[in-house]
């Protein structure tokens, strides 16, 4: 392309990514472009090609990728908004002391709540991609092609979750800053604008759901969806006699038969084609199997950070790192794994507003 040929649109008008020269590119509107054919070529195999196949190894990889960016966006956050909390002297406590508001109930719960779900992004999407580099670099063909379908099975999860919980995370840190957080004083505000594309770009959240609904939990048979349940099941089973955490089990196992209850309904849908009720409940559904999968992920990392705590003791300096994921992977499984039972109760309710409502009647 000559420079001139390019006209950049668009860049001052967008929420964020400031600094990024994001632009409408149009390809081919003089008849004068080449494009080079990857794969198989469709006219000579019966219409079939590779294209899609080529292009979401690329697509799998980018959209874990977002998972991630998520997680680093939130941690971002919550940094900014623990450190403010430390330096606002605001109210007082009980004793009538003035105190800082990290000192504050609700600062904390906020903040751990930031931390929990911080620390659940990166477990599932570190677990992503570990199969990313099994099925990259695993000499064994078999296991790279398992891990192939694990990475498959987890992309909308890591994708579609965590950039979707993104933006209320972000708003939650801005509330700690009180109206300085609607000021330009601190980066909070720049990563709300520059973090909502995350559940738009590489595939809006919407079409994460309907990636796992449709595709993930049917491919292959259904092998690889059984498994990532099976995987789930056997951790609970496994784990559940674990001292000091009865109640964190307890709470997955019940979030388990409660999905298995969402799957039931899904499965009726799917048989009758009902792809409109699918529509309608398929981002919910995802974010149910996303949480169930973060609560067990997050869950195995305090197993161990608990064993840790009692190895090292008070006075080893990663004592409060350990004593942090114990209580971020607690409050996740008490605070958030919950809302699969909701989900649960709304799926299975089979509420048709949605379908039925006129447009018209948004008119109003
Ligand atoms: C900052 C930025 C950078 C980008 N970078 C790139 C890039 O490098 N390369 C590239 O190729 N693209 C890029 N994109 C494009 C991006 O991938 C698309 O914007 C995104 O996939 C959504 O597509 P769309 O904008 O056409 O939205 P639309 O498809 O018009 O969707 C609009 C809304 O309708 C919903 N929707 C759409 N279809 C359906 C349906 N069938 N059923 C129900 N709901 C539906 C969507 O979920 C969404 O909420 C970028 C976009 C942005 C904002």
């Amino acid at each position: 392309l000559e420079s001139n040929d390019v006209e950049i649109t668009g860049v001052e008008h967008k929420l964020g990514l400031r600094g990024q020269a994001t632009c409408a590119l149009s390809v081919g509107d003089n008849d004068d472009c080449r494009a080079y054919l990857l794969g198989r070529n469709p006219l000579e195999n019966d219409g079939k090609g590779d294209g899609m196949k080529i292009m979401f190894n690329m697509m799998n990889s980018a959209r874990i990728g977002v998972g991630l960016q998520s997680a680093a966006m939130a941690a971002n956050a919550m940094y900014n908004a623990r450190d403010y909390a430390y330096e606002r002297v605001q109210g007082r406590n009980t004793k009538g002391k003035r105190i800082p508001i990290i000192e504050h109930a609700d600062i904390k719960r906020s903040l751990l709540h930031q931390k929990a779900c911080v620390e659940a992004f990166r477990a599932m999407n570190y677990k992503g991609n570990y199969y990313v580099d099994i099925n990259k670099h695993h000499p064994d063909p078999e296991v790279r092609k398992k891990a192939d379908s694990t990475v498959q099975m987890l992309t909308p999860l890591c994708k579609g979750y965590c950039s979707e919980e993104l933006w209320n995370l972000v708003s939650e840190a801005i509330q700690i800053f009180g109206g300085y957080g609607f000021c330009e004083d601190y980066p909070v505000a720049r990563i709300a604008r520059d973090c909502k594309v995350l559940s738009i770009y590489e595939g809006t959240n919407y079409i994460q759901s309907m990636d796992l609904i449709g595709r993930k939990m049917t491919m292959e048979k259904g092998v690889p969806f059984q498994e990532f349940i099976k995987d789930i099941a056997d951790f609970i089973e496994a784990n559940q006699a674990s001292e000091g955490f009865a109640k964190e089990f307890e709470i997955m196992a019940e979030a388990l038969n409660a999905f298995k209850r969402i799957l039931k309904v899904v499965k009726q849908y799917l048989s009758e084609r009902n792809m409109d009720m699918i529509s309608v409940f398929s981002k919910r559904i995802l974010m149910a199997t996303a949480q169930l999968f973060a609560g067990r992920c997050i869950l195995d990392q305090a197993l161990l950070a608990d064993k840790k705590i009692k190895e090292l003791g008070k006075e080893h300096y990663d004592y409060n790192f350990y004593i942090g994921k114990v209580a971020s992977a607690r409050y996740f499984v008490r605070n958030i794994v919950p809302n699969i039972f909701s989900i649960a109760t709304i799926v299975e309710g089979a509420d048709t507003t949605v379908l039925d409502i006129p447009l018209e009647a948004f008119d109003y």
